[in-house]
């Protein structure tokens, strides 16, 4: 496995495994299982497969955890490497971003709600950067977790709207036993938030269940969120949100017939932020 640090180095590796299949994962390192699952469907998918590590500032705002965010690069590189990576890039911070750096990659209308209306800079810095290392990386196919759903479906309409060629595949969220889904945030939970943690999942579930008996009121699927959530003294809520999959603009009192829902939240347990989320779909001859 290779561990390189300049652009250059990146584009004359990655030039010589042309013409074979080149499958991307992009991380900000502190891996887990969620990260790696996405390495192993990109070595099934692909002849050689890159990830790449890098704490994006831009995508932090000013009050988030940017400093203290979780970095372990050595266990990073054994755990790639046991996955069978072939190369990571590492580019530190001025390599992406050189003083003279000018440009914003943005998307406009599904930036708008439920992260981006509470982390108003996020998504244009998650855009800028992607943005560079799908030109650096030139992958064939690009992939991201359903954890993080509105930045899945954002990257999806970037791709579209670019038109950059390759293929965004979007794998499935992977979770604890007691359904916590896995984060690099998780770190941050003493034993007691560990516990209460398990609120977003729980409260998922539930709206699921009302789902699944035929809900189609989105007030009455975000209510049940809500009491979930509010019976845990340790959580405080940023969000709770069902939203067309397609524009993720919120529910009223009726899902149009035919349409799925995302179920997502926002919800602070202590000082950490954590996000989760359900695509329901809908029955067949539904
Ligand atoms: P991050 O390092 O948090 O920027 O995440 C890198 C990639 O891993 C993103 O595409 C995330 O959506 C994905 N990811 C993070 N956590 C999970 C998880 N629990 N399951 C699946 N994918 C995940």
């Amino acid at each position: 496995m290779k561990i390189i640090h300049s652009i250059e180095g990146i584009r004359a590796v990655r030039s010589g495994y042309s013409p074979q299949s080149v499958g991307f994962v992009a991380t900000m390192g502190y891996l887990h299982e969620g990260h790696l699952a996405l390495v192993k469907q990109a070595k099934r998918d692909n002849e050689r497969v890159i990830v790449s590590i890098f704490v994006n500032p831009k995508q932090f705002g000013p009050t988030e955890d940017l400093s203290r965010y979780p970095r372990d690069m050595e266990r990073d590189f054994a755990l790639l490497h046991t996955s069978g990576v072939d190369l990571v890039f590492v580019p530190d911070i001025e390599t992406i971003y050189p003083a003279d750096f000018q440009t914003v990659v943005e998307v406009s209308r599904i930036t708008q709600t439920l992260e981006g209306a509470h982390r108003p800079t996020h998504f244009a810095g998650v855009t800028t950067v992607v943005a560079k290392l799908f030109n650096i990386v030139q992958p064939t196919r690009a992939y991201f977790g359903q954890k993080d759903a509105q930045q899945a479906a954002v990257i999806q309409q970037m791709v579209r709207d670019l038109n950059f060629n390759l293929e965004i595949v979007i794998g499935p969220t992977v979770r604890e036993p007691d359904g916590l889904a896995l984060s690099s945030r998780n770190k941050y939970l003493d034993t007691e938030q560990r516990a209460a943690a398990t609120t977003l999942y729980r409260s998922l579930k539930a709206a699921e269940g009302l789902w699944e008996s035929g809900v189609r009121d989105g007030n009455v699927l975000r209510q049940k969120m809500m009491d979930v959530l509010s019976a845990e003294p340790l959580a405080r809520v940023d969000y709770v949100s069902a939203a067309d999959p397609a524009t993720l603009v919120e529910y009223g009192s009726t899902v149009p017939a035919g349409s799925g829902v995302l179920l997502s939240m926002a919800v602070f347990i202590g000082q950490t932020r954590l996000i989760d989320n359900f695509l329901l779909a809908v029955r067949e001859g539904e």
